[in-house]
């Protein structure tokens, strides 16, 4: 069948609709389930989320996990619920909302079995052996060994729960076995499965909890939706799921759903940073599985290019192109390429600040698309604003990320819009860290924002423009919005120290500013030291060690970027410094720097000791560059000018993903009436009193 839509032809394949139980796609682009920190706190606007991708052209859009029972719940985490009737009017408004926008509805029925620490229900963990539970940072207890008849409970919380789907509205109805997260993971695993009975041993037993949700749910289902399996298809770990595993159980039980979604088995697993793995990283463990399966087969690979996709379906490897944060960076990603505007996809940096929403409990952000989790909350869509309201003319300084982004979305509104950057190059602070190591892919928060004022004619870009207070008021601007980012400070003050350092006259100091202006420090012995937490401070050790200097890091933390906790990268960056002879002085603050050497002191302890080097490099805190901002609010106060206002990192230094939204905020305020900042900013759901 040809696509509907004039698809550029190398393309038309990814149109091409796909059988899936009892319905067929509209084309081959299908977002997998994932977690976004909204989950059963902010049903209406997960909703809002999940339409919008569905218009997009996401075919299929499914939820993230839903816990099937009390026995299954991972509070702290917020995800969604399905554990009575109660949960269904959440369930129900996300479904109809796909359904509105034009999608598939799936759900992800779970029971995360020795995973579940089950804090808030404090039910017994159940797990097929005796072992603690896996988030070791939430609970220090163990799962029980569930017998036959825990057994027998949970095939029937299944089953009660594919039946509430089923009133829910969902056409694809998962049984979930992968990333760790499930129980049919840890059976599946020899791992975790030592029993001896008929649910242990052999694969075939081992496999048999799967085989059971699987006939259960088909059972239940009785062909009014579709059945969907995602299963872990490489553990990546001593004794876990292995390839032999999965292509047994897709020769035993190939057949039975409707479908297979296949990943990894652990979450970390498949959303791998751009910084530690390219496109279609899954791409060595998910080839030559499609084979053993008559039934379509999706997976993910934080697709972003059309020709990788397309080399997916035409190589045999997927028929669907799954995607999780391709989708969250850009909702239109499908509709794009149908429409042959590829210049304007917003690709996924592959920096998973998505993934640190969700662990950290809080709806989802994303550093590409700055709507993302505010579609609902406030409105924002992440292809139209609305039309402007005046006929002003408003000047953005600087083109790091807020001032690109506050340019596109005033550019977008309708407004005549001038920007003005210092240097010859656009993009601030991310075409700077683009080309530190493991980073090209932050360039493009630039090169997505470069191409959409590309073609918007009612914005000019002023380049190798430093621009003062005098020279905005002499143009005669009345609006202007100060986008003038950060400057990392050299005083060693962070979080460890709140003031100034002692630093000896003589003493060779640098900051992250300094590498970036292409200086490297002299000598060969060189300290960093990471008050930061966040990922610059591991990448300048990298830096600097493949540039031959001798490096030791020094970090309060236990571990070197310890906030990468967050996105799942912290133990991939200590093992690269340590493959990068890089030393790591942890538990450790700098507390004096002197010529040849800095002092350093256990965080515990308070033991002093001397570390030799020949300069430091700190990344520890920034301060904003406001000069701008604070000259030109004091010529608006004696009536120079009308509106002045600081956004991004010129306002507070913070994430590229703050200084995103902080930009795209300030284009949707211009010429709003706002209520007073007595009131919550946003829409909110308050639980309701029983
Ligand atoms: P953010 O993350 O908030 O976008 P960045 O530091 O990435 O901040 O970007 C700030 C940009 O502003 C840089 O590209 C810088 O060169 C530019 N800039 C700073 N001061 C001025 C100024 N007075 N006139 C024009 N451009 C400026
Ligand atoms: Fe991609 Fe980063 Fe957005 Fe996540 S937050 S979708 S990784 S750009």
């Amino acid at each position: 069948m040809s696509a509907t839509h004039d698809v550029p032809a190398p393309y038309d394949i990814l149109f091409e609709p796909v059988r899936i139980g009892p319905f067929t796609t509209t084309n081959r682009f299908y977002q997998v389930p994932h977690c976004n920190g909204m989950g059963y706190r902010d049903p209406s606007a997960q909703a809002a989320m999940r339409k919008i991708k569905a218009e997009g052209g996401w075919s299929v859009v499914c939820t993230e996990q839903v816990e099937i029972h009390a026995t299954s719940d991972i509070a702290p985490f917020i995800e969604l619920r399905i554990w009575d009737e109660r949960d269904l009017p959440a369930l129900k408004r996300i479904a109809d909302a796909i359904h509105e926008g034009g999608g598939l509805a799936g759900i992800e029925l779970a029971h995360n079995g020795m995973n579940a620490p089950n804090q808030l229900s404090r039910e017994t963990p159940l797990g097929p052996g005796h072992l603690p539970v896996a988030p070791d940072t939430i609970a220090p207890i163990q799962a029980r060994a569930m017998t036959k008849s825990d057994i027998e409970d949970l095939r029937r919380w299944h089953r009660n729960a594919v039946r509430r789907s089923l009133e829910a509205g969902y056409d694809i109805i998962y049984v979930y076995g992968a990333h760790g997260y499930s129980g049919v993971h840890h059976f599946l695993s020899r791992r975790y499965n030592q029993r001896t009975d008929s649910y242990g041993g052999s694969l075939v037993n081992r496999m048999r909890l799967l085989r059971e949700l699987l006939e259960d749910t088909i059972e239940e289902v009785d062909g009014r939706a579709a059945v969907a399996c995602r299963i872990t298809v490489e553990e990546e770990i001593d004794g876990g799921i292995t390839r032999e595993d999965i292509e047994g159980v897709l020769r035993e039980l190939g057949e039975l759903p409707d479908l297979w979604d296949f990943a990894m088995g652990s979450w970390e697993g498949d959303s791998v940073t751009s910084r530690f793995a390219p496109e279609g990283r899954q791409e060595e463990f998910v080839a030559g599985l499609k084979k053993l399966t008559s039934k379509p087969v999706v997976g993910v690979g934080r697709f972003t290019s059309p020709d990788a996709m397309v080399r997916q379906v035409k190589a045999g490897i997927l028929d669907l192109i799954g995607a999780a944060r391709p989708s969250i960076a850009d909702p239109f990603l499908p509709n794009k390429i149908r429409d042959g505007r590829l210049n304007l996809i917003r690709e996924c940096i592959g920096c998973n600040i998505c993934v640190s929403g969700d662990l950290t409990m809080s709806p989802i952000r994303c550093t590409q698309n700055p709507s993302m989790g505010e579609e609902w909350r406030r409105g924002w869509h992440p292809e139209n604003m609305r039309p402007k309201e005046s006929d002003s003319r408003i000047l953005v300084v600087g083109a790091g990320p807020s001032g690109l982004e506050a340019a596109r979305g005033l550019g977008l509104r309708g407004y005549d819009v001038t920007l003005v950057e210092a240097r010859r190059e656009l993009g601030g602070r991310v075409r700077q860290e683009s080309l530190l190591p493991g980073l090209s892919a932050w360039g493009r928060v630039k090169d997505y924002r470069e191409a959409v004022l590309a073609e918007l004619p009612n914005v000019e870009i002023f380049r190798e423009s430093p621009m003062t207070a005098d020279d905005i008021v002499e143009f005669g601007f009345q609006h202007v919005l100060v986008a003038t980012g950060a400057t990392w400070r050299t005083d060693g003050v962070a979080r460890f120290h709140t003031t100034p350092l002692p630093i000896a006259e003589g003493a060779q100091v640098l900051g992250p500013d300094d590498l970036f202006a292409g200086r490297l420090p002299e000598g060969k012995k060189v300290v960093v030291y990471d008050d930061d937490h966040y990922y610059l401070g591991g990448v300048v050790a990298e830096l600097l060690a493949q540039n031959g200097y001798d490096v030791s890091i020094v970090t309060p933390e236990a571990q070197v970027s310890s906030w990468t906790v967050n996105t799942f990268e912290v133990n991939r960056i200590q093992r690269r410094l340590i493959e990068n002879g890089v030393r790591r002085v942890t538990d450790h603050a700098v507390t004096r720097v002197g010529v040849g050497g800095v002092e350093v002191r256990d965080v515990y302890a308070g033991q002093i000791r001397e570390l030799d080097c020949d300069a430091i490099v700190m990344v520890t805190a920034r301060l904003p560059r406001d000069e701008l901002y604070l000259d030109l609010e004091a010529r608006r106060e004696r009536g120079d000018l009308l509106s002045v206002r600081g956004i991004g990192d010129a306002w507070a230094p913070g994430t590229i993903a703050a200084a995103v939204w902080s930009g795209r905020r300030a284009a949707e305020e211009f010429d709003a009436t706002l209520p007073s900042n007595d009131e919550v900013p946003f829409r909110r759901e308050v639980t309701q009193l029983a």
